[in-house]
């Protein structure tokens, strides 16, 4: 695997030294010209720490990208124009939406990638990214990947990203499939407009073609990492097994 030289893969128990405080010189230095890739927890987390619609979060804060390749629509995180790229989140102090940040700001140094095999397992790699600036990889303490992601309270990230994996890399993407127009507003929907969805979930029409059991249907309503669970699974029907 061919890696840009400040990135080295990182294998199994394999430790890194990294340690990160607002005591150091580069305290937030980390957090300008990003690309910083959105997923839907990401977004789901976001929102619940912002308190606001996913369309306003959406037409504030998001970039979506799409080039005629991509299979999906890409969701990133929009910088501010302030000479800097900064993040809009940053501040003197910090992050502004520390407890709800994204996975990829969690996980810094540690990048983690993910493949489907053919058994429907996700086989995962870990790489360090060094970045000039970051003084991070000069303190003591020392992780190996899995200790840092539960350091950071990554587990439920990676959790979900795997499901939502399941969607991204399914077999039918491989063979050709392409989204409709249709198809890519259900995209939205379902994984970045969780209230939009909710509502779509909460009509008659719907709830008698895809919430049948009134268990399933109180526990999916009720619970945002739950509605965004069962959109994953919503969508897979709709995407691969029938025309929306
Ligand atoms: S140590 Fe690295 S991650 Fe931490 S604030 Fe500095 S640049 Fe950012
Ligand atoms: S969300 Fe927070 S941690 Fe992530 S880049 Fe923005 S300010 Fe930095």
């Amino acid at each position: 695997m061919d890696l840009p030289d400040n990135v080295t893969r990182l294998c199994g128990r394999k430790r890194f030294s990294f340690g990160c405080h607002p005591k150091l010189s580069c305290f937030t230095e980390c957090c300008r010209e990003l690309e910083l890739a959105l997923t839907p927890y990401d977004v789901l987390r976001l929102l619940q720490e912002l308190q606001m619609s996913s369309s306003l979060f959406i037409e504030r804060f998001v970039v979506v990208e799409q080039d005629e390749n991509d299979v999906w629509p890409r969701l990133y995180l929009g910088m501010v124009d302030d000479g800097r790229a900064s993040c809009p989140f940053i501040s003197a102090s910090g992050c502004r939406v520390y407890d709800n940040r994204p996975g990829a700001c969690r996980a810094y140094p540690v990048g983690r990638g993910g493949m489907l095999d053919a058994n429907g397992n996700v086989r995962e790699i870990h790489v360090l990214v060094h970045e000039e600036h970051c003084k991070g990889f000069a303190e003591s303490q020392d992780h190996t990947a899995a200790e840092w992601f539960v350091n950071q309270g990554l587990i439920e990230y990676n959790i979900i990203n795997d499901e939502v994996l399941g969607l991204l890399q399914h077999e039918k993407v491989c063979e050709g499939f392409r989204l409709t127009q249709e198809q890519r507003d259900a995209f939205f929907v379902a994984l970045y407009k969780l209230d939009e969805f909710r509502t779509m979930a909460s009509s008659a029409a719907f709830q008698d073609k895809y919430l049948l059991n009134k268990k399933e249907r109180e526990a999916v309503l009720g619970n945002d990492l739950s509605l965004l669970r069962f959109g994953v699974r919503w969508l897979k029907e709709i995407l691969f097994t029938e025309k929306v």
